[in-house]
């Protein structure tokens, strides 16, 4: 396949950016819901001076239907009021001619295509014919499926049309295996994309990759270390009630502790090369390092379930010889010490053997396995 670079015009002064050090923050409810939610959920971010732009899905593109489809125009008003009392730039998804028309009209300031739509080429050029000689920002969204050449062409079709102010969306893709992601990061494309559509902003949407909380920390501090520009990440004044991707969305205050916790503007330090740099950069590391072992223990347990439910034994000879030989194989490919690698998985191998154990012990026969996301 060819990947030329894309020839894009792109604007000097973008509006996607906050124009300050630190990476710009969009933050805001996965969808519009009441006017109440969106003012207070808008009132509460606008304390936050890191967050610059706020979103809120208006039409809902859903996998089936019969879902919450979103609130349609109404919540564009309810838009312009949060612009009104906050100051907030607005950001809203438009995926045909009608949406792209009734979002201008309400003086939304930035659109995004979404990754249902960046799939489809007539659909992006439905939406970028709409926005034929208009001054608007736009941002798309990676597609759906792992395609780059499509994330591309749909930036090339809308800078056709003559939008300059263009961003990208990093939301992860859906590969047959994305755990323990919604969405699979394939963290390697920020960069494929980088150099295919260089100077365009990127923007990482953790919420959308992570599809749960407790990953969106980890999450955004990767890709702060490739470089994003900003992040997007749905916040919702009363995420457990919302009525879409309840379970990623954070409150404005935990938003705030995710903020801090980056700690946003050491992130942006290109090359560290002072002592006290990579210090602080192994000690992020090492954090990231451990989140994963967080994650892959509680894999065991639920295997552990599993196991004790269906009558299986806790140690599976077969399975650990084939899982090292593979961990040993990526080792060499990746240049690491063979003797280091397998010294660090007979410990991992010992400790998840150890909590399945617990599993059996402790777990009442015929419990039910838990759910597996
Ligand atoms: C959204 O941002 O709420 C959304 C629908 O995201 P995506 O297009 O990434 O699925
Ligand atoms: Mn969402």
């Amino acid at each position: 396949m060819s990947t030329s670079n894309a020839t894009l015009q792109t604007t000097a002064k973008t509006k996607i950016l906050n124009g300050g050090p630190l990476p710009t923050v969009i933050a805001g409810p996965c969808s519009a819901e009441s006017e109440e939610q969106m003012l207070q959920t808008a009132q509460e971010l606008k304390k936050d001076h890191r967050v610059s732009i706020f979103r809120a899905g208006i039409w809902k593109p859903r996998t089936r239907p019969g879902m919450f489809e979103g609130v349609g125009t109404v919540g564009l008003e309810w838009l312009k009021t949060v612009k009104e009392e906050t100051g907030l730039l607005t950001a809203v998804e438009v995926a045909n001619t009608q949406h792209v028309e009734e979002a201008l009209k309400h003086g939304v300031d930035i659109l995004w295509v979404g990754a249902r739509t960046t799939v489809n080429p007539f659909s992006v050029q439905e939406v970028a014919d709409a926005l034929q000689g208009v001054d608007v920002p736009v941002m798309v969204k990676n597609p759906v499926n792992p395609d780059i050449q499509l994330w591309l062409g749909a930036l090339e079709r809308l800078n056709r049309a003559g939008i300059t102010d263009l961003g990208l969306i990093h939301r992860g893709f859906s590969t047959p295996n994305n755990k323990p992601y919604r969405n699979h990061p394939k963290w390697q494309t920020i960069q494929e994309i980088r150099s295919l559509a260089p100077g365009i902003p990127l923007i990482c949407d953790p919420s959308h990759i992570a599809g749960r909380r407790d990953l969106l920390e980890t999450v955004s501090q990767q890709a702060l270390h490739l470089g994003a520009d900003g992040l997007m990440i749905e916040t919702h004044i009363n995420p457990d009630v919302a009525l879409s991707d309840a379970s990623q969305q954070v409150t404005p205050a935990g938003l705030d502790r995710l903020l801090t916790a980056l700690d946003l503007e050491s992130e942006r330090v290109a090359q560290p090369e002072q002592l006290q740099d990579l210090r602080s950069l192994i000690d992020k590391l090492d954090n990231e390092l451990l989140n994963v072992l967080f994650l892959r223990s509680d894999v065991s347990k639920r295997i552990g379930e599993y196991k004790r439910t269906n009558g299986l034994d806790i140690y599976q000879a077969n399975r650990w010889q084939q899982l090292l030989q593979n961990r040993l194989q990526t080792a060499t490919d990746t240049g690491l010490d063979q003797d280091f690698v397998k010294a660090i998985f007979d410990a991992i191998h010992s400790f998840s053997l150890g909590i399945q154990n617990e599993v059996f012990a402790t777990q009442a026969p015929g419990q039910p396995v838990s759910q597996v996301q």
